[in-house]
């Protein structure tokens, strides 16, 4: 009977039942298998895992994260991150920065929140999202008011936006990066560019 098994299926599959015999094959000592056959099982098999894309460069690399299951009332910790066998971009590696990806996840200094100088102040200072999305939505509305372009000199109808421009990510997928640009040039906007130049 023919399988159907994914490359990760595959992996996860041999790392949890085969993992000490396979590698000790291949002539790892004795020490390092009996490493290698402890935590890989305990990577791949006993962790929940969640798809996901490097938000670093337009290759839009897919990576795997896996956590723990939580107890009750913690949050999910994020453990390790590798590259995605079964993702057509980057068949299961990662560049240097992608393999460092746990490090930017923990990192203290990292941002998690929006933040905003308003105008004079010398300081950021920590918002929500609501109000940056409300205070985005209404400078790019009194802007499109007050700019848009309905026809050119000829009276030739354009509906042209030419005073915002807007730069949209490079780690969506298709179905994102198609909404994105739908609701970028129904508004009539031209200046429009993506880290991927998709
Ligand atoms: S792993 Fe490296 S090449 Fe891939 S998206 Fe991340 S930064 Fe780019």
């Amino acid at each position: 009977m023919p399988l159907d098994l994914s490359r990760r299926d595959f992996m996860r599959t041999a790392a949890a039942g085969l993992g000490g015999t396979v590698l000790g094959a291949f002539g790892f000592g004795e020490i390092e298998a009996a490493h290698a056959a402890l935590i890989r099982p305990y990577k791949l098999a006993r962790m929940v895992e969640t798809r996901n894309t490097c938000p670093y460069c337009s290759v839009a690399c897919g990576i795997i994260m896996y956590a723990p299951e939580p107890k009750p009332g913690e949050k999910r910790q994020i453990m390790h991150i590798e590259g995605d066998p079964d993702h057509p971009t980057n068949r299961g590696t990662l560049c240097p920065k992608g393999a460092a990806l746990l490090d930017f996840v923990r990192a203290p200094t990292r941002l998690v929140r929006p933040r905003y100088r308003g105008p004079g102040e010398s300081a950021f200072k920590e918002v929500s999202w609501e109000w940056a999305l409300d205070r985005i939505a209404r400078l790019m509305k009194d802007d499109r008011d007050r700019n848009f372009i309905a026809k050119n000199k000829s009276g030739i109808t354009v509906n042209r936006w030419v005073s915002t421009g807007f730069l949209a990510a490079s780690a969506s997928t298709n179905e994102t990066a198609l909404l994105t640009y739908k609701v970028v040039r129904s508004a009539g906007m031209v200046v429009f560019d993506n880290q991927a130049r998709v």
